[in-house]
């Protein structure tokens, strides 16, 4: 059986925490919850969680002390920032310090798990599209580094099986090359990135389009990126 995606919830209010609680366990994830700030940290240096659905105002550590210190830490754990109403400010802070995403209260129960189930996605496109999945017109199989349409079967590389994978999760949304570059590369964009780019995502073209002069799999948006529509 797949294991569930397990999320931990900071949040000193009592009646949000367990709403989020009750309900993101009635869809599925395994949920752990702290209700300040230390409980949060102890909970962060005893398990491994998928997410992390960090209140900024917390009693002990606040919500931005304990994002910037795992940071520092290096723990890669996605965060969705949780702010009130008028925290503006702590918002820009909260996604300057390293949070994948912020949320405002109140929000409904609907939203968060469309914002948590997003970043799952755009953090770790391997949980949401699997190991073998259809891309366009594609049978593509990720652990066996192989595409194939009808009966041609087409070899790809590592690096190629990241870059699909990501547009199969993230379907009919425009992917900044500084995005895509950060999600499959790990690594912020430079110049000489740039162009390493641009020769996988030629090179993937040549093996997988049937005109790479004129992409129709993997599409580019003049200015803004690529963009996969299925
Ligand atoms: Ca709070």
């Amino acid at each position: 059986m797949e294991q569930k995606t397990h999320i931990l919830i900071v949040e000193d209010e009592e009646k949000i925490r367990t709403a989020l609680v009750d309900f993101l366990e009635f869809h599925g994830f395994k949920v752990t919850a702290a209700s300040d700030g230390l409980e949060a940290e102890q909970a962060v240096a005893r398990e491994q969680f998928d997410l992390i659905l960090l209140d900024l105002m917390l009693p002990k550590i606040s919500g931005e002390q304990l994002c910037s210190g795992w940071r520092r830490k290096d723990l890669q754990t996605p965060i969705i920032m949780v702010t009130a109403k008028g925290q503006e400010k702590e918002r820009i802070v909260g996604l300057d310090l390293g949070a994948d995403d912020y949320i405002t209260k109140p929000f409904s129960l609907e939203e968060m798990l469309a914002r948590i189930r997003a970043v799952l996605r755009r953090t770790d496109p391997a949980r949401s599209v699997g190991q073998t999945f259809r891309f366009s017109d594609l049978d593509v199989d990720i652990s066996a580094l192989r595409v194939t349409r009808s009966n041609e079967e087409i070899g790809i590389t590592k690096r190629e099986a990241g870059i699909i994978q990501y547009f199969a999760a993230n379907p009919n949304r425009v992917i900044g090359r500084e995005e895509l570059y950060k999600e499959v590369w790990n690594e912020v964009l430079t110049d000489l990135g740039t162009r390493t780019m641009d020769m996988h995502i030629a090179k993937l073209r040549s093996k997988i389009e049937k005109d790479s002069a004129n992409p129709q799999i993997i599409k580019t948006v003049r200015g803004a990126g690529y963009k996969y529509e299925p």
